[in-house]
């Protein structure tokens, strides 16, 4: 089993969390430099600290603060110090902005390096990264990390599809990053150019940056013929890099000699058990120019409770896939429910092409929630009573899992807007006049 480091990888559980009591205590001292932090952290005795919960005396962080300290309200180093500024995608409010010193790009791409290796890719891997470059840190996060592994890396960025599956073809590329649903286009699009996608060399996908269920993962392991891992960061925690899957497949394993993990109730704020779903909240315990303490990450996912006995001997905690934003909550005829529900029962569908869209609309004054989906026509062949018994089995299983009845509407494949970047699933009209 490959390890990029081994030791720090393999720590045992009472080093690592000794480890991460000394390295809060010096992200806490350092935090005090900052204008944000230095108000904030006013009662608080870090010398007292000896055990990594005892960060839970101190105020959660959220974006807000990140917005309102914009621009450098929150850097702890001299300006000069910093060679690196990333955004968060986000698209509402003013954006958030994050820098970094040279040691901190340097610890960022180790642990990415760490992530994949841990995949079992490899310096001898061509490496194709589809993802956007710049502001946005998948791009440079897993470039940086890909080259300190050694891998032939081709910065593809997005878009463009035909050069992508161009490249893959000539460069004979064998590992790939991507969007999810991106790399579910371009399946689509080799399918229509007349290829075969498990014709290409590839072996190892990793995709992240959005919700995916478990089911769009194997689908686009089977339309591959691949190994396709899971890959969680966000800008404010550097990027990729922060939580991602071994060859285990059970949860992510989210470094904690970098990052100190809590999981709390996204209304309350309090602490949840161990294996319970709540809201991430995460302290860097390895950054120089902007560390965060507490921070509301607004994900949501759950601690795989198993006593950190991942078979790969990682003794790092695993998180459970991400089940979206607490704001990706739709209330829907006043049920909670999370897009990515909806997406988990379409999957298991061979029927159900690579693409598909939420409507919520108000009708009478009634929610109303309509699941557009594109099909596979071939899947067919003109026999509308296939179709209408598909349409009945589809309502009905996402009936079963969030209890609200869907319409169905079908299309065929290319008719739903595609993007780039993070697909946009919902469209919730519901709010307009
Ligand atoms: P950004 O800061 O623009 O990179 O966006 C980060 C956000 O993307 C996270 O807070 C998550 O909501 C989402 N995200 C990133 N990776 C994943 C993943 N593997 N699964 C689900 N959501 C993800
Ligand atoms: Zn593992």
């Amino acid at each position: 089993m490959p390890f990029w480091n081994k030791k720090i990888e393999t720590l045992p559980r009472d080093e690592l969390e000794e480890l991460q009591v000394k390295r809060l205590k010096d992200t806490v001292a350092r935090c005090r430099k900052s204008r944000f932090y230095r108000k904030r952290l006013k009662d608080v005795d870090e010398s007292l600290f000896t055990s990594p919960m005892d960060v839970s005396i101190i105020p959660f962080t959220t974006k807000d603060d990140l917005r309102a300290n914009y621009d450098f309200g929150l850097v702890t180093v001299p300006k000069e110090e910093i060679v690196r500024m990333h955004s968060s995608s986000g698209t509402t409010g003013k954006a958030t902005v994050i820098f970094h010193t040279r040691k901190d790009i340097e610890t960022w791409s180790e642990l990415v390096a760490r992530c994949i290796v841990m995949t079992g890719a490899c310096k001898t891997d061509v490496f194709q990264n589809i993802i956007s470059y710049g502001m946005f840190t998948g791009g440079l996060g897993l470039h940086y990390g890909a080259e300190k592994v050694g891998m032939l890396i081709i910065p593809s960025g997005v878009g463009n599809t035909k050069r992508q599956i161009q490249l893959m073809k000539d460069f004979n590329t064998t590992v790939f990053h991507a969007t999810p649903s991106y790399i579910l286009y371009v399946s689509d699009v080799m399918v229509h150019e007349g290829l075969d996608p498990k014709e290409f060399d590839l072996r190892i996908g990793f995709v992240g940056a959005e919700p995916h269920s478990e089911q769009t993962r194997q689908r686009i392991e089977d339309i591959y013929d691949i190994s396709v891992f899971n890959s969680y960061g966000m800008s404010e925690l550097n990027g990729p890099g922060v939580a991602f899957e071994c060859e285990e497949k059970s949860g992510m394993h989210l470094w904690e000699d970098s990052y100190l993990l809590e999981v709390v109730d996204p209304n309350t704020g309090e602490a949840l058990a161990p294996g319970e779903e709540g809201e991430l909240v995460v302290t860097t315990l390895s950054r120089e120019a902007m560390p965060l303490l507490r921070y509301r990450t607004g994900d949501l996912a759950r601690i795989i409770d198993d006593g950190d006995k991942c078979s790969c001997g990682r003794r790092h905690v695993r998180i459970s896939r991400i089940k979206g934003r607490c704001d990706d909550m739709l209330i829907v005829k006043g049920v909670n429910l999370y897009p990515s529900q909806i997406e988990d029962v379409l999957m298991r569908f061979p029927e159900v092409a690579t693409n598909y869209q939420i409507i919520l609309e108000r009708v009478s004054s009634l929610d109303s929630l309509t699941v557009r989906v594109e099909l596979y026509p071939k899947m067919f062949n003109g026999d509308l009573r296939k179709l209408k018994k598909l349409e009945v089995d589809i309502t009905k299983s996402i009936q079963d899992e969030i209890a609200v009845r869907p319409r169905i509407e079908f299309l065929e494949p290319g008719s739903l807007p595609r993007s780039e970047g993070k697909a946009v699933r919902v469209v919730d009209t519901r709010g307009e006049i």
